[in-house]
């Protein structure tokens, strides 16, 4: 079983005609049924640059969404909890999860946060790599040090009262900080790595990986080349030490898989898509990680966060 913690697929699918059972993007419907996949988080990712109403396209996201989820009903389906996913994977279909990738989308409205709540979403980036009504990015050096604003306090109590997972890949440090101390729910870092591996801005330092464990949250590996070395290859061992690291320091229960898929280049990656996912399995075999932990890292994790948190 697998459960991807973020792709970014319908975003490729929204630019394109193309759709989610075949395409030659990294995760369709055919090739999640190739890995033996469970459970696939869409991320809706809205640009405040590019979108004068973000909201309006990222309903036109949710309704793409839905349509290629209609086309594609024998295999996937829709799950806002665990026992839809339990009912999904009883009835052998893949659980789609939809998370907004954006904070930015609700213009600072929480009755925008409830309302994409009832079409589905659970997961929400509280912030892209620009400042919005909740917070600042990690990506900009001088946000490092800049919290989450007053928003962005209320859109975490929302969030933990609707039983929606907040996601803190991409928020500034002192943004994560804050947001671990003030969410009463467990947290996800969807896509991200660890900064002691790999010095870039979006992955986590060893504080936040101790953090993020520590409240019961999970962090979602990403096959980012920047993000899992300085070299121009994407290679499985790099996401292996990425992961030994984490577990070193949060422990074996705060790892998952966040691919990125259709976010990030497939140049130089060793896995060019959701279907080959089975190269980082006999990765960590390689490296000697026992079945159960292998199992945690792929699957188990991730939905324990869900069962958790959402309701
Ligand atoms: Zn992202």
């Amino acid at each position: 079983m697998i459960f991807d913690l973020h792709c970014d697929t319908i975003d490729r699918l929204i630019n394109s005609k193309d759709r989610l059972k075949k395409n030659n993007f990294s995760v369709d419907v055919e090739k999640l049924k190739k890995s033996n996949a469970n459970a696939q988080i869409f991320a809706l990712y809205v640009s405040l640059q590019l979108e004068e109403d973000p909201l309006k396209k990222c309903l036109k996201m949710i309704d793409r969404f839905y349509s290629e989820i209609e086309l594609n009903k024998e295999d996937i389906k829709l799950a806002t909890n665990y026992d839809e996913f339990i009912k999904n994977k009883n009835e052998n279909k893949i659980s789609a999860f939809l998370s907004v990738e954006e904070g930015g989308t609700l213009q600072g409205n929480l009755y925008n946060l409830r309302i994409l709540n009832k079409l589905g979403v659970r997961v929400m980036t509280l912030t892209w790599n620009i400042e919005n009504e909740i917070g600042y990015p990690n990506i900009n050096h001088d946000y490092i040090e800049k919290g989450l604003k007053k928003f962005g306090f209320e859109v975490v109590s929302e969030m933990n009262r609707l039983g929606m997972i907040i996601d803190i890949s991409h928020l500034s440090d002192k943004g994560v900080k804050d947001v671990l101390n003030y969410s009463k729910a467990p947290v996800l870092a969807s896509h991200s790595n660890a900064r002691a591996i790999c010095n870039h801005k979006r992955n986590l330092t060893d504080e936040m990986i101790k953090g993020i464990a520590k409240n019961g949250g999970v962090i979602g590996i990403n096959f980012e080349k920047t993000f899992l070395s300085d070299k121009d290859v994407g290679a499985v061992e790099y996401i292996v030490n990425h992961i030994k690291h984490i577990i070193n320091v949060g422990g074996e229960n705060c790892v998952g898989i966040g691919s990125d898929f259709d976010g990030i280049s497939t140049k130089n990656l060793e896995m060019q898509n959701v279907g080959e996912i089975y190269k980082l399995i006999d990765g960590l075999k390689k490296a000697n990680f026992t079945e159960d932990v292998i199992e945690k890292i792929m699957y188990k994790n991730a939905l324990r966060l869900v069962k958790d948190v959402m309701i």
